[in-house]
């Protein structure tokens, strides 16, 4: 136990950040995003100040979103990142270097796991263990991942949709695209282009995309005006969208979402796969909360899906259980690394 003393959990996401302490639960929760002087390379805002700065930061200001695609995209800027997050919970709790669990992708190279390891370990930590994103989920979802018994979790985060067969703690069949909740946000922008000539920025999209998102038509039609620059005239301008709108414009990506489930469970051995008919899917990640996305995908796999209990904090939520019960749970993390 002493090894986790001080340890605390870490949910390094393309699109959020997440820090969870042994014995005090989710302290932080910041989108993974960093604003730097473009001239001295000094950190100007880190996390939700700097989120809001995307899109809107004069040309002496560089705003950095460091996770692309679910890895590390730029290595110095996320050391940063995590070093200035570590400093903001070490004030709640009294420590310099902490032990760290982190997640990553699975089926991830041994390149891009080093490059959290190092992160991480030149971001202050005392050592580092790796677990992998969607044995996080799954138990963050409460399912029983230890059993002989198959579950399968989907987690749509910002850059990647991660989708795992489960059984006796292991992954038996993975899935995985570079589509998810950013692939959205573009499908959404092009949308807007074509059918209105309006050009609106990422965080708007975003925003729509949260607001009146939808992926099936069996939900409450919403609509939103929506403001964005007018190609032609080149002005200000403002529409009006439908949640119609937002299912049709994201509907090829979500699709492939959807494919990616599918195949998954059409190479899933058929023990593991009478089982998943029996338990369902269970859905996390950001992407979870898009109206309809169970229901579409029981339509298209037969297969009942359930939305996890706080979506967006599964995995931190699994990495915090491993905490604080690494005597049963500890065979899922990879080697321990310290500095
Ligand atoms: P990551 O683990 O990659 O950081 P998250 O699980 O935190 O990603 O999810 C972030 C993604 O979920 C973003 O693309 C965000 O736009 C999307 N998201 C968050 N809330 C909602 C919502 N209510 N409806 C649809 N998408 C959402
Ligand atoms: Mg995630």
């Amino acid at each position: 136990m002493s090894l986790f003393s001080k340890s605390i959990g870490i949910d390094l996401g393309t699109a959020n950040t997440l820090v969870y302490v042994k014995g005090r639960g989710i302290v932080l929760r910041e989108p993974s995003v960093v604003a730097i002087e473009t001239k001295s390379k000094k950190v100007l805002a880190v996390g939700n100040e700097a989120k809001n700065m995307l899109g809107k930061a004069p040309e002496t200001i560089e705003v950095f979103r460091p996770l692309k695609d679910g890895v590390i995209a730029d290595f110095e800027v996320t050391a940063k990142m995590l070093n200035t997050f570590f400093k903001r919970v070490a004030g709640l709790i009294f420590f310099n270097r902490p032990k760290v669990i982190i997640c990553v992708p699975y089926g991830v190279t041994d390149v891009e796991k080093r490059a959290v390891e190092e992160a991480t370990l030149e971001a202050g930590a005392k050592s580092v263990a790796l677990i992998e994103e969607p044995i996080a989920a799954a138990i963050g979802a409460s399912l029983k991942v230890s059993d002989a018994q198959g579950s399968m979790i989907v987690d749509i985060g910002g850059g990647t949709t991660e989708v795992a067969v489960l059984s006796l703690g292991g992954i038996v069949e993975p899935g995985s695209i570079r589509v998810a909740g950013d692939r959205l946000d573009e499908a959404l922008i092009e949308y807007v282009r074509k059918t209105h000539g309006v050009l609106i920025g990422e965080s708007s999209a975003e925003a729509i995309k949260k607001t009146i998102g939808a992926v099936h038509p069996d939900v409450q039609p919403q609509h939103t005006e929506v403001r964005g620059r007018n190609l032609y005239s080149g002005l200000p301008d403002k529409i009006i969208l439908t949640t119609a709108d937002v299912i049709e414009a994201i509907s090829e990506p979500i699709g492939q979402i959807v494919n990616t489930i599918k195949r998954t469970l059409e190479k899933t051995p058929p023990e593991l796969a009478a089982d998943i008919y029996d338990s369902g899917i269970t859905c996390s990640g950001g992407g979870a909360l898009l109206k309809g996305i169970s229901t579409l995908i029981y339509e298209e796999t037969g297969i009942k899906t359930y939305i996890a209990k706080r979506p967006l904090d599964c995995v931190v939520d699994g990495i915090g259980a491993v905490l604080d019960d690494l005597e049963s749970l500890s065979g899922v993390l990879s080697y321990v690394k310290s500095r």
